[in-house]
């Protein structure tokens, strides 16, 4: 029987063919492939600064450092994300307010983030789940109406859409991924994406060690020195020529992940099966990546996994809510009931989807799940 990954990071010659240019023309020193990389993003999303940094994690610490985050300020989160969001705010000593997502897309529920502000919220974080838009349009007024910065973590949503306008675009800043794990990778690696004009010459220092030599770069001053804070935030060289191989070939990537998000969509919408909830929905004025597909199941979700490992097919669920695990607990702290919260990431399975997976085996792994989803539904609910 042949193993299916859930994920297959897309890696071939290209990326070694970028590597080894960087070699032949010895642009290891300079930021030759940092700045195609970064043209890149600037000409796909409307913004107005990109800088590549080595994780999605950093590029969401730079985003608390920049809003000078303070201990007692409140950042309003869904509790439904991965620890980096609420990570990147704790080590200043900020607080985490972990609020519900809605059941329709998993994403932040605008309504509870206006319940959720109090005096001390700096900020609000959203994630765009699945690569699947937030409610962009409520929560960008909601921000307006009471001042407070907004943050996108766009990890999933490299290239998605809010009503034509790409996600990473709407937030004072936003953060994307290229983790091994992501749509678009380089192994591990990252870009904060800077809309808020006011932020760029901050960024710009603490992405380079707390030195100008951004401006040294582009030869505005001789030499370059200490001036604010920093770290070593930037992408290596190495990273970056491998992300652009990825950028030139991503409509190809884009295209056969989006062909096998269909397929499975159109199997489950019109699959009856009682153990099945929910699966996403297609909704008009947003258009995704095919991150993630997933189906929510009424029973026996742990057991449907193990049934798929048996078959040497690997599902997989995420994330453990950060309001139940225990730094959400000692860090954050929780909003309202978080009831869908706690019962979406109790039943959700996460399917296999690569650009390389083939479709014969896409079929198999629907043929496995009608015979497992159904033997399990004569059980009762174990709610
Ligand atoms: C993957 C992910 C991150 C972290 O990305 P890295 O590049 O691995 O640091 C942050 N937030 C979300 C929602 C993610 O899925």
């Amino acid at each position: 029987m042949k193993n299916i990954p859930y994920n297959v990071a897309d890696f071939t010659n290209k990326e070694i063919y970028q590597i080894k240019l960087l070699k032949k023309k010895n642009h290891l020193q300079q930021n030759y492939f940092s700045n195609k990389c970064n043209q890149w993003i600037k000409g796909k999303i409307n913004c107005k600064e990109s800088l590549l940094v080595n994780s999605c994690t950093s590029a969401l610490e730079m985003c608390a450092l920049l809003l000078d985050i303070k201990p007692k300020d409140e950042i309003i989160m869904p509790s439904y994300t991965f620890v980096s969001t609420a990570n990147a705010f704790v080590l200043r000593g900020g607080k985490p307010v972990f609020v519900d997502i809605e059941h329709e897309t998993l994403n932040i529920d605008p309504v509870e983030i206006e319940k959720a502000i109090t005096k001390k919220t700096k900020a609000i974080v959203v994630v765009h789940y699945a690569g699947v838009s937030c409610d962009m349009e409520k929560i960008k007024k909601i921000s307006k109406k009471y001042n407070l910065y907004l943050i996108e973590d766009a990890a999933h949503a490299i290239l998605s859409k809010y009503k034509n306008k790409y996600l990473g675009s709407f937030g004072d800043l936003a953060t994307f991924s290229f983790h091994e794990t992501k749509n678009l990778h380089c192994g591990s690696g990252g870009a904060l994406i800077i809309n808020n004009k006011k932020f760029i010459e901050k960024a710009k220092i603490l992405h380079n060690k707390g030195t100008n030599r951004d401006k040294f770069n582009r030869s505005l001053i001789k030499k370059y020195t200490w001036v604010d804070k920093g770290s070593a935030y930037a992408m290596n060289q190495i990273n970056a020529a491998v992300l652009y191989s990825q950028f030139k070939k991503s409509k190809k990537l884009f295209d056969k992940r989006i062909k096998l998000w269909k397929k499975y969509y159109l199997f489950f919408n019109n699959y009856k099966n009682p153990n099945i909830i929910k699966i996403p929905r297609v909704i008009n004025g947003i258009k995704h990546n095919a991150h993630i597909f997933y189906i929510i199941v009424k029973n026996n979700r742990d057991k449907i996994i193990k049934e798929l490992s048996k078959n040497k097919i690997n599902a997989v669920f995420h994330y453990i809510p950060l309001h139940s695990s225990p730094g959400g607990r000692k860090f954050g702290k929780s909003f309202g009931n978080l009831k869908n919260t706690n019962f979406l990431s109790k039943r959700i399975i996460r399917l296999p989807l690569y650009s390389s997976l083939k479709f014969a085996d896409q079929k198999f792994i629907l043929n496995v799940l009608k015979k497992k989803l159904t033997i399990t539904d004569v059980k009762s609910s174990s709610f």
